[in-house]
């Protein structure tokens, strides 16, 4: 299929399934949401509209083996140029996938963006520092952004990225694809209509072993080590399972066993939420082993997602017995519904305020690990 071809959107072979799996992800906001998406589906799909334009910024593993091909499923957008140092890299992406070599912009001709009627998304992938000064830059340029997690490196500068996109008019959405997983939408379920009581006692993990030498453990690019690249999914989920923000938080980090490789950054942390009305979470993140889950308990029960952060392969367990969940494409979903989300004007579910929210968290877990594991609360917006 040619992704710059509007007329693909009347061949597409599962078009059923998918506003189905997009509804159920959308439906995941509540309200009116999962009915606004099928019917600018509908729309979309009975050929009236063009899809909405989007441009990746950062062709870097994320873009390349995941969002790139996500953009081949999406009904409401599709890949429509990039942003990148290397115009050599532009080209072959241009022939790839379809769109004019003069949607190729580099990082310094980013407000060259403004008024080009095939962008009207940019998808900030670059490492976590650059955010801000990213994310700034394509509001300034007029086009609604979705930046990657985290947010930034820190509270003050997501209120700087929010800041910038109110006064520009444009939406700004963070790239929290497990918002739109079915797994993890029925961990909101179950915390909403508690049929396992109160989820009071959660606990998870996200770790990977982390070998090579890269921006991830550059401290000025990455923010942190393991807990702003993945502990954060383990902050989401707990989140979603508590349906509130932790009040507080204690935390320490691990002696190192790679010294030499995390100097500037944490190898592993582990860390406790306080949430309200005595819900607590108990959680860990490391770059020097693989794990990868989320549980939670309540009085009645419990359920346990493991694996819980992947693209793929999410399992759920219960008290009950197993569930059995068909996968959806996560980012195909996410990034369908913010463009719903600027077509019908309503708001994103994964808003840069859920951004900064988590970034408030991540600040309280590093002042508290700093400080030998005193209890710190977590600072409200
Ligand atoms: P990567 O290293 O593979 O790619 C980073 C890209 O940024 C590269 O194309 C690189 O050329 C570009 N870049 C621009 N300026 C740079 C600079 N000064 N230094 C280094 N690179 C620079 O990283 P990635 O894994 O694609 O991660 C990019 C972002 O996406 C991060 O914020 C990360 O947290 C996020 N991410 C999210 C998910 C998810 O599931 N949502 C998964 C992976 C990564």
């Amino acid at each position: 299929m040619n992704p710059a071809d509007p007329g693909a959107l009347r061949s597409h072979p599962s078009r059923r399934d998918f506003v189905r799996a997009v509804a159920l992800g959308a439906a995941c906001v509540g309200g009116g949401a999962a009915g606004a998406l099928a019917a600018e589906l509908a729309e979309a799909t009975q050929g009236g509209r063009r899809k909405l334009g989007i441009a990746l910024m950062g062709l870097g593993l994320y873009s390349r083996g995941e969002l790139a091909p996500a953009l081949q499923k999406t009904q409401l957008c599709r890949l429509a140029g990039v942003v990148t140092g290397s115009r050599e890299k532009g080209v072959k992406w241009s022939q790839k996938y379809g769109f004019p070599e003069a949607n190729i912009w580099d990082y310094s001709a980013i407000h060259q963006l403004a008024g080009n009627p095939d962008i009207d998304i940019v998808y900030v992938v670059t490492p976590n520092g650059l955010h801000p000064e990213h994310v700034i830059r394509v509001a300034e340029a007029g086009k609604h952004v979705i930046c990657e997690k985290p947010m930034a490196n820190s509270v003050a500068d997501c209120d700087k990225m929010m800041a910038a996109c109110r006064k520009a008019g444009v939406k700004l959405s963070i790239g929290y694809r497990l918002q739109f997983d079915p797994h993890h939408i029925e961990l909101d379920r179950l915390a909403r209509e508690k049929d396992f009581g109160t989820l009071d006692r959660l606990s998870g993990e996200h770790s990977w072993t982390f070998t090579q030498r890269a921006w991830r453990i550059e401290k000025s690019l990455s923010g942190g080590g393991p807990l702003m690249d993945v502990g954060i999914y383990v902050i989401q989920a707990a989140c979603r399972a508590a349906r509130a923000q932790p009040v507080a938080v204690t935390a320490r980090e691990l002696p190192k066993t790679r010294p030499e490789l995390f100097n500037e950054v944490e190898e592993t942390i582990e860390w406790r939420m306080e949430f309200p009305a005595g819900v607590v979470c108990d959680a860990s993140s490391s770059y020097a082993r693989n794990n990868n889950f989320f549980r939670a308990e309540g009085a009645r029960g419990w359920i346990r997602i493991d694996p819980a952060y992947g693209y793929r392969g999410i399992e759920v367990d219960t008290s009950r017995g197993p569930l059995a969940i068909t996968p959806v494409p996560q980012q195909a979903l996410q990034m369908d519904d913010f463009a719903s989300c600027i077509l019908t004007g309503r708001e994103t579910p994964v808003p840069g305020s859920m951004g900064r929210d988590h970034m408030a968290i991540i600040e309280a877990i590093y002042a508290s690990a700093a400080q030998g594991g005193r209890r710190v609360e977590v600072a409200r917006a």
